[in-house]
């Protein structure tokens, strides 16, 4: 077992890391577990490592890029004394105090733990997505739709996400066709409406990818409609998917408090269901999910737990 520690972070976006600023430059010597490098947006540096250009995060003029970010998020953590692990938690104890987190069979103790896991964009559940991301699958049109140049790509969902992919997707595409599983959209008015004005958007209705299909790239996929029960296929060498995010809480279940979704149910600031455990960033927040009311909630969950100690005691 490790020593305890007053702060243990789990995470690394930019909710975690603004924890991290505040926590070490209170003296108390947070340690994260910063995840593991992987594609599904629960990696070090959370979601905005699959980013390029970030433009609405305030203080940089002219834009910034995503993994630029998190890197000067994360040198100005450790610049204070931060301490990373490069790994991903596998398991907590929250019933007695100081808390308990594992990787694998390694404890970490704590008297707080902040957490800011984040979220990552759902899958469509397909066998071939494994195959295909990253060769002509993607969840993050401003990643990658700059790969797709006069090509015809497809966007999957129904929802704002859906639209503004779509959307930005025009900008390089010949054609985006976008599938949705019924035949009105859940997106607002106003996306709807820009989508539906857009002459290189077309709608495919009542319809879902069934198979990606291509030899090493994607260059089609089977669509089953989904009120006929017929197949056909469609010739894309992009499919952008769009259908909504999940929190990373698998491991907190039976823990920490969480709505219907398994989004975290934090109160009075950074509060969760257990006294000493903070929840930050996207884990807590399905609204409004931007990098700065991340970092934001970050900075609340840090102050939540100064105090907290403050209150306890800290031996
Ligand atoms: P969302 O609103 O939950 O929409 C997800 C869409 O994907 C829905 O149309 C859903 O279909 C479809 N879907 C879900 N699972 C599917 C599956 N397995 N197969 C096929 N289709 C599936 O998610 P979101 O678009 O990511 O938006 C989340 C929140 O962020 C919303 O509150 C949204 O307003 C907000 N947001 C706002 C903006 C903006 O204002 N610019 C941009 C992005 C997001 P059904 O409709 O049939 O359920």
């Amino acid at each position: 077992m490790n020593d305890v520690r007053d702060v243990l972070i789990i995470g690394s976006g930019p909710a975690g890391l603004t924890a991290a600023i505040y926590t070490a430059r209170a003296n108390l010597r947070p340690l994260v577990l910063e995840g593991e490098p992987s594609s599904t947006s629960d990696q070090p540096g959370g979601q905005l490592m699959l980013t390029t250009e970030v433009e609405n995060y305030p203080g940089f003029v002219d834009g910034i890029q995503g993994p630029d970010l998190m890197a000067a998020f994360r040198g100005q953590a450790a610049r204070f004394g931060t301490e990373f692990l490069t790994v991903k938690a596998t398991s907590v104890d929250f019933s007695s105090r100081p808390f308990g987190v594992w990787v694998d069979d390694e404890e970490y103790r704590a008297r707080t733990v902040i957490v800011s896991t984040g979220a990552r964009s759902k899958m469509l559940g397909l066998e071939s997505e494994r195959r295909f991301m990253g060769r002509g699958l993607s969840t993050c049109a401003t990643c990658d739709g700059f790969f797709f140049s006069d090509q015809p790509i497809a966007v999957v969902g129904g929802g704002d996400s859906a639209m503004e992919e779509a959307l930005f997707l025009t900008r390089f595409a010949e054609k985006v066709t976008v599938i949705h599983r019924r035949d009105t959209l859940r997106a607002s008015k106003i996306m709807q409406e820009r989508a539906q004005k857009n002459d290189k958007i077309e709608f495919l209705w009542d319809s879902v990818p069934v198979e990606l299909e291509g030899d090493g790239r994607l260059d089609g996929i089977r669509v089953r409609n989904v009120k006929s029960g017929g197949e056909s296929r469609l010739d894309i060498s992009g499919l952008f998917v769009a259908i909504g995010h999940v929190p990373n809480t698998a491991i907190l279940a039976g823990h920490l408090d969480m709505n219907e979704a398994g989004y975290l149910r934090t109160h009075d600031g950074a509060k969760t269901s257990v006294e000493g455990v903070f929840a930050c960033g996207d884990v807590q927040d399905h609204v409004y999910r931007q990098a700065i009311t991340a970092a934001g909630s970050g900075c609340m969950a840090a102050i939540d737990a100064e105090r907290w100690l403050e209150s306890v005691g800290t031996d």
